[in-house]
């Protein structure tokens, strides 16, 4: 059953072998399995279910409806927009489907740093190949490959630069633009579609509109969690929802979950929990062309650019290139500058293409509660980084000249303004200073970073927390470092890797 918060009788006391706290891939899908093998699994998120029907392809309308702050969250000093879903499926309801596994170099340096005897490379194998049949992940199609993409394609060719199409997680898809404000056609293999329908067949209980504040732990063990009841529409908690339960799971993103951990006081010695935040920060390039290029139309994302991506340690570079989305909304915040010269360049959005950069970042930042209900995210990119960003903007505004732009706009501070024959170089030589490159990140990541020393990591490789038996983190704060790769499949693979492990372990202990 799927229940709201908002229409019970408060304060509410709910009884179950297991909390879950957060829908998407990873909390979906640790509660899943849990309540497949028999035990009594509640569910909570802090957001609304909105299904398919509701999505009503306007930006304006589903970003308040689908995002945290209305897609307006952002670092504590405004520095850098962080997306994050917030709804029965959490992120998975409005990303983009990339599918792409962590590549073996990453993991080896994990293995190598932190231990992790539970994930050696055959389980995340068999993990991935069951999320991938899980999620019907395969090539992006011929005939869904939109103009935008092929503009990418044509800037790679054009350069020599690898790249190539993407793997993806839709059926029935009809290419029409709109993942990133929700699919009305029902074609995203999300959590929403693919994982609470075997929660709830299962007998499990969701409850929307519900966020939790904080576990509850006595005597050395999790034993709970104190959550609110939310109105539907903005407002004050309407009351106290109690959960008495003999597991815990957290999954409320890497954001949400550091944040529980810190107010609820949870011990953690080795003090990681909160820090090692990895956001993948990303910046875009914007090229005007002769042609219409309408990107709004299609698959926003299927064509990468992996010329600059390298995973080995002192890799050269660690850029990985992409269209970005079209709508006019997004794309307008992609424009650098304002007033006359912003307005006109709008005035062409039919022929304007942007590639962003997104950066496998080395950068930790950090989480922090803020109140009861929300969160503090530290985030400044350390020189490295905004030396690599710049660089990989640089290489957007190559591609776009490549591809054919007859300007390309750049956002540094003040905007760069590029014709054909103009040197890109000159954005990658600049220093853009702490502040000075408008940054978007849609891929927290690694503020709880598992590892099996109880002295410095607070979870272990299964997802349970080392200092506090009954309580497990099961999403993307979990990677010990950036993944540089889109997160999602891996975020479902931890969630059957860890819902399996608490089942084993509920088993042991008879809850
Ligand atoms: C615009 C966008 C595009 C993306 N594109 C891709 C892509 O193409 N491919 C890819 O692999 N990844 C993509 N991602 C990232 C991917 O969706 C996330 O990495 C993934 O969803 C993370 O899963 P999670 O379970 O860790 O957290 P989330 O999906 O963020 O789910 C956490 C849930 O917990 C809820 N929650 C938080 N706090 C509380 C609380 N206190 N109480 C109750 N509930 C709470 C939230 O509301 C949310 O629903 C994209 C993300 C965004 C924002
Ligand atoms: S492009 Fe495909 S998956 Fe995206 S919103 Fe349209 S139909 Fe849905």
């Amino acid at each position: 059953m799927i229940y709201d918060a908002s229409l019970l009788p408060l304060p509410a006391r709910v009884r179950a072998d297991l909390c879950v706290v957060g829908s998407g891939p990873g909390g979906a899908t640790a509660a899943a399995v849990a309540a497949e093998a028999g035990l009594d699994v509640v569910l909570l998120e802090a957001g609304p279910l909105v299904t398919p029907g509701q999505m009503t392809q306007r930006e304006e309308e589903m970003l308040p409806l689908l995002y945290w702050h209305a897609g307006g969250r952002t670092t504590s000093d405004r520095a850098v927009r962080v997306h994050q879903g917030r709804g029965v499926g959490g992120s998975s309801l409005h990303n983009i489907n990339l599918c792409k596994r962590i590549p073996a170099e990453v993991r080896e340096g994990w293995r190598r740093d932190r231990g992790l005897e539970r994930l050696d490379s055959a389980t995340w194998d068999s993990l991935y190949d069951e999320v991938e049949a899980l999620l019907g992940v395969g090539p992006v199609p011929e005939g869904l490959r939109s103009r935008h993409n092929r503009l990418l394609e044509r800037g790679c060719q054009a350069l020599g630069w690898e790249g190539g199409w993407l793997s993806h997680n839709r059926d029935g898809c009809v290419g029409s633009g709109f993942c990133e404000i929700g699919c009305a056609y029902d074609a995203k293999n999300n959590a929403l579609k693919v994982m609470i329908p075997r929660l709830v067949r299962a007998g499990g209980r969701v409850i929307t509109r519900c966020q939790a504040v904080r576990v509850v732990h006595r005597g050395g063990r999790a034993v709970g969690v104190e959550a609110v009841a939310l109105p539907a529409g903005p407002g004050e908690p309407l009351g106290r929802v109690t959960i008495e339960a003999g597991q815990v799971c957290l999954s409320a993103s890497a954001t949400g979950t550091p944040a529980l951990l810190l107010r609820s006081r949870v011990p953690d010695p080795g003090g990681e929990t909160g820090r090692g935040l990895r956001v993948h920060p990303g910046i875009a390039a914007a090229g005007e062309f002769e042609e219409p290029v309408r990107a709004w139309e299609g698959i926003p994302q299927s064509y990468e650019c992996t010329r600059w991506l390298g995973f080995a340690p002192g890799a050269p570079h660690r850029s990985w290139i992409l269209p970005a989305f079209g709508h006019p909304m997004g794309l307008a915040t992609m424009i650098p500058g304002h007033g006359a010269f912003h307005r006109q360049v709008m005035a062409g959005y039919a022929h304007l293409a942007a590639f962003s950069t997104m950066l496998h970042d080395h950068t930790a930042g950090t989480v922090r509660p803020d109140g009861d209900l929300d969160v503090s995210i530290g985030y400044r990119p350390d020189e490295a980084d905004r030396r690599e960003l710049a660089f990989g903007l640089a290489a957007c505004a190559r591609l776009l000249l490549a591809a054919g732009a007859r300007r390309v706009m750049v956002p540094t501070t003040p905007p760069t303004v590029l014709l054909p024959g103009d040197d890109p170089g000159v954005i990658a030589e600049a220093d853009h200073g702490p502040g000075g490159l408008d940054l978007t990140a849609v891929h927290p990541m690694s503020s709880v970073p598992m590892g099996d020393d109880p002295r410095t990591a607070a979870v272990d490789s299964a997802g349970r927390h080392h200092h506090l038996p009954g309580l497990w983190i099961a999403d993307a704060s979990l990677f010990p470092t950036s993944i540089g790769v889109p997160p999602q499949v891996s975020v479902y693979a931890m969630g059957f890797h860890v819902g399996r492990a608490l089942v084993a372990e509920a088993g042991r202990r008879g809850s």
